[in-house]
């Protein structure tokens, strides 16, 4: 089973009901909607259309990508194409406008900024210089166009060095959160977080809705690398998010931020997604170029857990090409990939489920068994699992669909959806069953059990056990 995850950003190359289920059928893994592209509503149908895909043994997996503290351009009709050498002006406070200025939604931009800063538009692509600033809030910016190019409605812009006092959730995060936590998203991704402070209202909200869905911070920003530990202590999984990093920081220093959150992330067993620009000529051409090839296995060999397709699936022409050129990068890579030997050393959170899952995982190794199974009601354990990352193959066992859906970006779990019953051994029997019923454990395979007692799911993991399919069929095991 491939341990990598594979994650697809879907947009309008990829929402249609068979276009999504060829992306499954290629591999991938998890669905990214991006919450800073149309309007929260807009995505309520597709949610829908995700999980009408969904099966008993195939649950589908969706990541709410919020817009975050991010400036953007205003609307407007159709492409700009911005000439080096002329001058363009900046209307702030502008959602919408037609003519030759560009609209820029945040009005308090011009407050913040001098004559003589750069603004950067489209991932860094233009770069403008400012010449005026006429009045604040609201006012006029005009700019010489340094490095011209075309631009689009919504595009983002980049004050490289500065902190812009905008809240970590503002009124368009907060719409976009209490639909995501109201259509069930499995995962949510918290974009420009800057400290871990940032975290703290999506929490609050997810908690408030008497959720549990896991949040991913999204590392995209200088004062983000430098308060990494403690985000990360205060979230569920990380992404490297190299779009807006290369141009916050420069862009020979993303290959190491990377690696500095990638160990970060290992350090504490996390999910570690590296996100943007992966295959990013397959955006036009159906092959990759050698460079991306080595950027997505070496992301993989430096331990990244998930590799993330962005532009490629969500506007691209070889959508599901795109997602089958990673499942095979993915696979090739993994074969001559040794485990990592890197454990999870930064136990802040679930220090008793984490020794459990640590001595399940070298239990599997010491007694050459082929399964780890792993109780669970929220998706919490098998998570911690796969931070050890075991030889063999994890399942999560549970009764919750909710758990299984977030198992999707967890590297190397597959889910069983069994009964809880009274007595837990009697749970991890069911899905041993099932898994020998079906295929997935053979006979002769040892089995790892890792679950709550006295009830397998609810109660808080404590107890491991070791079984075996014998010659007959029948399952022994360890009281
Ligand atoms: C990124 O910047 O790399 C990223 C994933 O974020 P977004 O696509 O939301 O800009």
């Amino acid at each position: 089973m491939r341990r990598t995850r594979v994650v697809t950003t879907i947009g309008p190359s990829s929402w249609d009901l068979d276009k999504l289920e060829a992306l499954l059928d290629a591999g991938a893994n998890v669905f990214r909607l991006n919450y800073s592209h149309g309007g929260p509503e807009d995505k309520t149908e597709l949610y829908q259309r995700i999980r009408s895909l969904e099966t008993k043994s195939r649950p589908t997996c969706i990541l709410a990508d919020l817009p975050g503290p991010k400036l953007r351009l205003g609307n407007f009709d159709g492409v700009k194409l911005l000439k080096s050498g002329d001058s363009i002006r900046l209307l702030c406070g502008q959602t919408h406008h037609e003519g030759k200025e560009l609209p820029v939604e945040y009005g308090g931009l011009s407050a913040e900024l001098s004559v003589g800063d750069s603004i950067l538009l489209a991932d860094g692509l233009i770069r403008l210089t400012i010449t005026a600033i006429d009045g604040v809030p609201d006012s006029n910016i005009d700019c010489l166009i340094e490095d011209g190019g075309p631009v689009t409605s919504r595009k983002g812009i980049n004050i490289p060095g500065t902190v812009l006092e905008l809240p970590a959730i503002g009124p368009k995060d907060e719409a976009a959160l209490a639909h995501a936590i109201a259509n069930d998203a499995d995962w949510i991704a918290v974009s420009y977080v800057r400290n871990a402070e940032d975290i703290r209202p999506a929490r609050n909200a997810i908690k408030a809705a008497g959720k549990h869905t896991p949040i991913i911070a999204k590392i995209e920003h200088p004062s983000a690398l430098r308060n990494l530990h403690s985000i990360l202590d205060a979230a569920d999984a990380v992404m490297v998010a190299r779009g807006d990093l290369g141009v916050e920081i420069p862009l020979e220093e993303v290959p190491l931020a990377q690696q500095q959150i990638i160990d970060a992330g290992l350090m504490r067993g996390m999910v570690v997604i590296v996100a943007t620009q992966m295959l990013e000529s397959m955006t036009l051409n159906p092959r990759p170029t050698r460079a991306e090839v080595s950027d997505v296995s070496t992301a993989i060999r430096h331990g990244g857990t998930a590799i993330m397709l962005s532009g490629e699936t969500a506007n691209g022409n070889h959508p599901i090409l795109a997602v089958e050129t990673m499942v095979r990068i993915a696979n090739s890579t993994e074969k001559g990939l040794l485990s990592s030997g890197v454990k999870p050393g930064a136990l802040s959170k679930f220090k008793s489920t984490r020794a459990v899952a640590h001595a399940g995982v070298e239990l599997a190794r010491l007694s050459d068994a082929k399964h780890i199974l792993v109780a669970t009601e929220h998706g919490n354990a098998p998570r911690l699992v796969a931070g050890y990352r075991p030889d063999c193959a994890v399942t999560a066992v549970t009764n919750r669909l909710r758990a299984a859906r977030r198992m999707c970006l967890i590297p190397g779990v597959a889910s069983v959806i069994a009964n809880e019953h009274e007595r837990g051994s009697d749970t991890m029997l069911e899905a041993i069953s099932t898994m020998r019923d079906n295929g997935s454990a053979k006979v002769g395979d040892r089995i790892v059990a890792i679950s709550g007692s006295p009830q397998a799911m609810s109660g808080a993991t404590s107890t491991i056990r070791l079984y075996r399919i014998e010659s007959d069929g029948s399952i022994s095991g360890t009281e």
